[in-house]
């Protein structure tokens, strides 16, 4: 996770057969430091987690502003290179230094402005850009430390400065690592890259000031040029369609867990997967309208800097905190967590929650077809216990859904379907923090979707213990 190359290996081991010599030479050469820095660079940082649990910084400490240092490599690759611009200074007749210095700028703004986040590490971290590394070099990467861009090779790819939501992204490598620290590898790998792909993509259309309506939802659409103008690296609208031409082949990003590509290579395929986040973040964000920096990036922001996520998160259990989150935040009916929900079942990562997936297909013929509650898998019953405190009583119910009031029920069919409670409870068992004497413990069964969990008291968020202990207290309606 210390490195991250936009160009995916994949486009590059493309280019790097390509007809035009120059364009094979310039991939390859990006492949080989790819490499390089790979072997030297394997060691992660650990997450430190500077954000969780502490209370937010007020906007006023953080209006000095960010400190940014771009530098030059005159073409070579030795880092950081010479500087050209510090903080506050004016800007040189370089376009790329400008580009840089600009773009680190943005993007230190959405997260001060919007998430009260000063810079990458919540400390005020120095942002650091070298412009013209490498010969007509095909990439720009974040090395841990620093954002590296290269000039392209000026036939297939342009200088790697041009696109925003590519300097966005690169800097959420960073935040995530000083944050979740998702692993580089598979699923986490997969939403460590869409990470990235939303944040770099919230500064694009922040500074553009575009609704999510009016954004393109591309990433890199400014770095291909000549014949390829118009295509980009990744499309979160439409994961699959950035691009299709002889020269990069056909962009292989799934939009849907039916799709998902299990591969050794690009590291589990972190950015082909990505694709499948990508689209759920896209969908809250179109779905709910006005400025996706808003309600759905309040939401991402918060899981990725949350207590909640762990460094092998996966996608469900990312989609299980975003939703909890929006139910905490907006409210179990709200059109947020309604959003949130329908989007990760759309791409097929939480079951859907509209439609019971125990519902005949009417045009099967051979099952019968009792007409189903609307949202409700026929015969679901919930047990909810709460033993432990100080007298050590086990308090007991099992309640059919539909017995319960409409907004409980939701609440409960939401908890239920985006199998939160195993997140939790898997949490909780690798926690290290020993039970609390006289504490309560809250067990919940049930058949479907299958749920069996013993949860300590204080892993649970407010609103699930208020669900439990509202469940355990309520008459049949
Ligand atoms: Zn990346």
């Amino acid at each position: 996770m210390s490195r991250c190359t936009i160009v995916p290996p994949h486009i590059l081991e493309r280019l790097a057969h390509a007809a035009d010599a120059d364009i094979a030479a310039s991939a390859r050469e990006a492949l080989l430091d790819a490499d390089r820095r790979l072997i030297g660079r394997r060691g992660h940082l650990a997450p430190d987690r500077v954000s969780a649990g502490r209370p937010r910084l007020p906007l006023s400490t953080i209006d000095g502003g960010p400190e940014r240092l771009i530098s030059d490599a005159h073409n070579a690759t030795a880092l950081p290179g010479t500087k050209v611009r510090g903080e506050g200074d004016p800007a040189t007749d370089d376009v790329a230094a400008t580009e840089a210095y600009d773009g680190l700028g943005d993007t230190w703004q959405l997260y001060a402005e919007v998430f009260e986040r000063n810079s990458l590490d919540g400390r005020g971290l120095p942002l650091r850009a070298t412009v013209h590394y490498g010969q007509d070099y095909d990439n720009a990467f974040w090395d841990g430390t620093q954002m590296v861009f290269g000039d392209g090779d000026g036939k297939v790819f342009g200088r790697f400065t041009a696109s925003l939501d590519v300097i966005g992204h690169e800097l959420a490598h960073g935040v995530t690592e000083h944050t979740a620290g998702l692993m580089y590898q598979g699923q986490p790998g997969a939403l460590n890259e869409s990470m990235s792909d939303v944040f770099g993509s919230l500064v694009k259309q922040r500074t553009l000031g575009q609704s999510a309506a009016d954004a393109d939802w591309l990433i890199g659409a400014e770095l291909l040029i000549g014949e390829l103008a118009g295509q980009a690296l990744r499309s979160m609208k439409a994961p699959g369609t950035a691009y299709d031409n002889p020269l990069l082949g056909r962009d292989p990003q799934p939009a849907h867990m039916d799709d998902y590509v299990d591969t050794d290579e690009d590291h589990g395929g972190v950015h082909i997967n990505s694709g499948i986040p990508n689209k759920a973040f896209y969908l809250v964000a179109t779905t709910l309208g006005g400025s996706a920096w808003e309600a759905p990036g309040r939401i991402w922001y918060a899981v990725l800097t949350g207590p909640g996520i762990s460094a092998d998160c996966d996608f469900v259990t990312f989609a299980g905190l975003t939703v909890d989150e929006a139910i905490s935040t907006y409210g179990a009916d709200s059109p947020e967590a309604v959003a949130v929900r329908d989007a990760w079942a759309e791409v097929g990562v939480l079951g859907a929650t509209q439609e019971p997936e125990s519902d005949p297909d009417p045009r099967d013929g051979d099952a019968p077809t009792p007409p189903a509650p609307a949202d409700v898998p026929a015969g679901t019953v919930v047990e909810v216990t709460r033993s432990g405190g100080l007298i050590g009583q086990t308090v007991r119910r099992a309640v059919a859904l539909d017995e319960l009031p409409r907004a409980r029920a939701q609440e409960w069919r939401s908890v239920l379907g985006s199998r939160t409670l195993q997140a939790i409870d898997g949490r909780a068992q690798a926690s290290a923090e020993r039970t609390r004497p006289d504490s309560f413990c809250y067990g919940v069964t049930c058949s479907a979707p299958p749920t069996d969990v013993q949860i300590p008291e204080q892993h649970l968020p407010d609103h699930l213990r208020q669900l439990f202990d509202g469940t355990l207290r309520e008459d049949p309606a």
